[in-house]
């Protein structure tokens, strides 16, 4: 410790004053001698302020895995139809669920058109939510974006199931001329 000044008074200190002999004011330190490196406490995480970055990832920390466990969804829809896909006893059973449907004619070409847009709506689905899990982890607006459409696809198919079901019921089909 060198000789100096008081912060608070101005008096001079001399080299083993730790407290000033004119107003007892505490001597300033450099901060690197005055905190000791504290381990890092599981209980508390590094402290952010409101407006630096890193402040949100806490409370992003959870959603990405809700996009994850999205992705693992479609992937898992899109090899569950894949299998029936592949197998012909599952091919029948949906060339069955297609004539339950009401549909007489060209039933081949209905049930490959229907595979591919099952197919590729499954692909379009895993794909979007890995995205969006892939983004909101590193803190991409792509990541966000991606999360907010497959978060609105998701809101339309809760409400929008329900009206598909009624619309493509046999009384709904026949009052509006179709099949
Ligand atoms: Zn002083």
């Amino acid at each position: 410790m060198n000789s100096g000044f008081c912060v608070h008074c101005g008096a001079a200190l001399g080299p083993g004053h730790s407290y000033c002999p004119r107003c007892g004011g505490a001597r300033w330190q450099p901060p690197e001698q005055e905190q000791r490196p504290r381990p890092p406490s599981p209980l508390r995480p590094p402290a952010h302020g409101p407006g630096e970055p890193g402040a949100h990832d806490r409370r992003l920390r959870l959603l990405p895995y809700l996009f994850a466990a999205g992705a693992v969804f479609w992937l898992i829809q899109l090899a569950q139809f894949a299998a029936v896909l592949a197998a012909p006893a599952g091919r029948d059973v949906l060339r069955q669920e297609l004539i339950s449907a009401g549909i007489k004619t060209d039933l081949d070409t209905v049930l490959v058109v229907e595979s591919v847009i099952v197919l590729g709506l499954e692909i379009g689905a895993a794909a979007l939510h890995a995205v969006a899990y892939y983004g909101l982890r590193r803190l991409r607006a792509w990541g966000w974006v991606a999360a907010v459409i497959a978060a609105a696809a998701w809101s339309i198919v809760i409400v929008g199931i329900p009206i598909l079901i009624f619309l493509f019921r046999r009384p709904t089909r026949e009052a509006c001329g179709i099949g």
